[in-house]
C-alpha cells in the first residue's frame, strides 16, 4: 500500500522559495573585486536570481546545460547556484587553482556551454580558451565599470545581462533526480572525476547539514564559509543557510587574508565558519599575534583533512570556539561524519577527551558506514580493527559523470569505497587512520601518518607537519617527519623526536626529521603527500 502524502519533489527551488518568502530580510554580505562590502537581502538575491534565469534563457543556454563557474565566494556566485540549478541546468563549479590542463580537461569533459568567471581568473581562461572550443561564451562577474579588457571570445558583462532581464520567472517543476550541480575531485591520481549531484541529494544534504549535531545552523546564525564554493558547494552552507535563514558572509577574494577574515567575523557577527585546517592556521596565528578575539564565533567546522588536536584546543581555550570536526568527500556532497557530543563522550576529560576529539565522529543520519578487510568481510566496531571505509546513503554518488562504471569505487552491493582506512568504536565514532595511498607500512604493520602529524603539530615550535613513508632496507618503510618551523623559532630534529616519546608507540616514532620552508598543498588547500613523496623520492635515511 502506498502512503497518501504529496509527492512534492525535493528540489532546491523549494528551498529557494522558502528562503525568499520566510527569510526575505536576512542579509548576504560579500567582499568582491568591485565592492569593499556588498550588502543585500535574501529577497534582493532571489529577485536577481530570477533575472539571471531569464538571462540564461536569453543566452540560449540548453535545458540541462552545464554552466561553469570560476568564482570566489560571493553574492553573484550564490545567484548562479540557484538560477542555474532551479532553471533545470547544472551548476558546474570549477576550482580555479587547478593546473591549466586540468581546467581544460574538466570544461571539455563536462561540455560546459557558458563559463561565468571572476575578473581575477580571466587571464587564466584567456590562455586556455582556444582549447575549449565547445564553450559558447564567457560572462565576467563584474559591472561595466570594472570589466577587464579581455580576449575571451564572446565575453559578456554579468551586471549588464542581469539588469536587462525581467525579475519574474516561471521556475519549472523539476524531477528531484534531475542533476543540479557538478564538482570534480581534485584528481590527485589520474584525471579529475565528475560527481553529479541532483536536487534530491542537495536538499537532503542541506537539511542534514543544518541538524544540531551536524553544523547546527539556525536563523540566529551568521555563516562565513571560508571553504570555497568551488570545493563541494562550500560544504552545503549556501543551501543550509537559505533553508534556515542564517545570514551569509562571503569573503570573496580575501579568503586567504586572516586579518580580513577576523574583521568580517567581528563586524558581521559571524557565529559559524568552515574551512580546511590550512586556512585556520593563519587565522589562529593572526588572532594570537595581535591579541585579537574571534568573538562572536562559536563554531568552526573543520574538515577536508584531519584537524590537529592543538588547533581544536587553541580554538576552544583561547576563543571559546567549538571545532566541529567533520569528515567527508566530494563524492559525499560532502558530509559523512561529524564529531558531536553524546552522553557517553560528554563527561570525558584530560587525555581521554583529547583522544576522543581526534575522532572524525559519527555518521550523519542518511549516511551508513562500514569497514571491511581485504576480502570485503565486515570488521567489528570495536575501536581497534581498522580497514577500508565504505559508505552508502542519500547524498553519496552512485557513479562518476561519464565514466560509466569505470570509476571502480563501488561494490557489487552498492557501497562506495572511500579510499580511507578507518576504525569505528562501539559508539559509532569513526577514526581515519590514513588515506589508503598514504598508509605507512613498517615491518608489516601500519603506522598512521595522521596520528604522527597530529602529535608533531602539538609541539610549540611546529607550524605545519607532514609524515610520509620512505623506503627502508630493513623495515620496508619508515616514517619521515617533514616540518615547517614557526617563524623565528629554532628546534632540532632530536628535540622533536624526543617529543614523540610516550605519546605514540615507540616503533611509530619517525626515523628522521627534514626541515623545509613550506609544504606543498593541493588545489583545495590540503597537504599534497603525492608532491611531497616526489620531492623526497631520492631521500635516504641516515646510515641506510
Ligand atoms: P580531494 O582531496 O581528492 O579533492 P576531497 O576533497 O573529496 O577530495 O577529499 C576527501 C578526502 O579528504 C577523504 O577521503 C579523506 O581522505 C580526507 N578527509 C576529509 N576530511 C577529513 C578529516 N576530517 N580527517 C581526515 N581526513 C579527511
Amino acid at each position: 500500500m502506498l502512503g497518501l502524502m504529496m509527492d512534492t519533489p525535493l528540489t532546491l527551488t523549494v528551498i529557494m522559495r522558502h528562503g525568499d518568502r520566510n527569510h526575505a530580510r536576512r542579509e548576504i554580505v560579500s567582499v568582491t573585486h568591485d565592492h569593499a562590502l556588498h550588502r543585500y537581502t535574501f529577497a534582493d538575491c532571489f529577485a536577481r536570481t530570477r533575472r539571471l534565469a531569464n538571462a540564461l534563457d536569453r543566452l540560449g543556454a540548453g535545458a540541462d546545460a552545464r554552466i561553469a563557474t570560476l568564482a570566489w565566494n560571493d553574492f553573484r556566485h550564490l545567484e548562479l547556484y540557484y538560477a542555474v540549478s532551479c532553471s533545470g541546468r547544472v551548476c558546474h563549479t570549477v576550482n580555479p587553482r587547478l593546473f591549466e590542463e586540468q581546467i581544460v580537461y574538466i570544461l571539455n569533459h563536462a561540455e560546459a556551454e557558458w563559463v561565468f568567471v571572476d575578473p581575477a581568473f580571466v587571464p587564466r581562461l584567456e590562455s586556455l580558451a582556444a582549447q575549449c572550443p565547445a564553450v559558447k561564451g564567457y560572462v565576467v562577474l563584474s559591472d561595466e565599470a570594472h570589466m577587464p579588457q579581455t580576449t575571451l571570445p564572446n565575453a559578456r558583462c554579468y551586471e549588464t545581462l542581469v539588469a536587462a532581464a525581467p525579475d519574474t520567472y516561471a521556475w519549472p517543476e523539476l524531477d528531484e533526480k534531475r542533476a543540479s550541480g557538478l564538482c570534480y575531485t581534485s584528481g590527485t591520481t589520474g584525471n579529475p572525476k565528475g560527481v553529479l549531484y541532483n536536487h534530491r541529494s542537495a536538499v537532503l544534504m542541506a537539511y542534514a547539514g543544518a541538524l544540531p549535531d551536524t553544523c547546527g545552523v539556525s536563523a540566529m546564525d551568521a555563516i562565513l564559509p571560508i571553504v570555497p564554493m568551488f570545493h563541494v558547494n562550500a560544504w552545503g552552507m549556501p543551501f543550509s543557510a537559505v533553508l534556515t535563514g542564517a545570514k551569509l558572509v562571503f569573503p570573496g577574494p580575501t579568503l586567504s587574508d586572516p586579518k580580513r577574515l577576523a574583521d568580517l567575523i567581528t563586524s558581521e557577527g559571524v557565529t559559524i565558519s568552515a574551512g580546511v585546517p590550512t586556512v585556520c592556521l593563519p587565522l589562529l596565528a593572526h588572532a594570537r599575534d595581535n591579541g585579537r578575539s574571534l568573538a562572536p564565533l562559536n563554531r568552526m567546522v573543520i574538515g577536508g583533512s584531519a584537524c590537529p588536536l592543538s588547533m581544536m584546543e587553541e580554538f576552544r581555550d583561547r576563543h571559546q570556539v567549538r571545532v566541529v570536526h567533520a569528515w567527508g568527500m566530494t563524492e559525499m556532497s560532502p558530509l559523512g561524519t561529524v564529531n558531536a557530543l553524546t552522553p557517553e563522550t560528554a563527561p570525558l576529560t584530560g587525555a581521554a577527551l583529547a583522544d576522543q576529539m581526534c575522532s572524525q565522529g559519527r555518521a550523519i543520519p542518511g549516511v551508513e558506514l562500514k569497514i571491511t578487510d581485504d576480502d570485503n568481510r565486515e570488521l567489528p566496531w570495536d575501536g581497534k580493527a581498522s580497514g577500508a571505509l565504505k559508505v552508502r546513503g542519500y547524498w553519496v554518488c552512485r557513479d562518476y559523470y561519464r565514466l560509466d562504471g569505470t570509476g571502480g569505487a563501488h561494490d557489487a552491493d552498492g557501497w562506495f569505497a572511500t579510499g580511507d582506512v578507518a576504525s569505528i568504536d562501539p559508539n559509532g565514532f569513526m577514526r581515519i587512520t590514513d588515506r589508503a595511498k598514504d598508509v605507512i607500512k613498517s615491518g608489516g604493520e601500519w603506522i598512521s601518518s595522521i596520528d604522527l602529524e597530529n602529535t608533531a603539530m602539538g609541539h610549540p615550535s611546529v607550524a605545519e607537519a607532514a609524515v610520509i613513508g620512505v623506503n627502508h632496507p630493513k623495515w620496508q618503510e619508515r616514517p619521515l617527519l617533514v616540518v615547517v618551523r614557526k617563524q623565528g623559532v629554532e628546534v632540532s630534529a632530536t628535540e622533536l623526536l624526543h617529543y614523540f616519546e610516550g605519546k605514540v608507540a615507540k616503533w611509530w616514532i619517525p626515523e628522521d626529521v627534514a626541515f623545509v620552508d613550506e609544504l606543498p598543498h593541493t588545489a583545495t588547500g590540503k597537504l599534497s603527500k603525492l608532491e611531497l613523496r616526489k620531492r623526497f623520492a631520492a631521500y635516504r635515511f641516515p646510515g641506510t
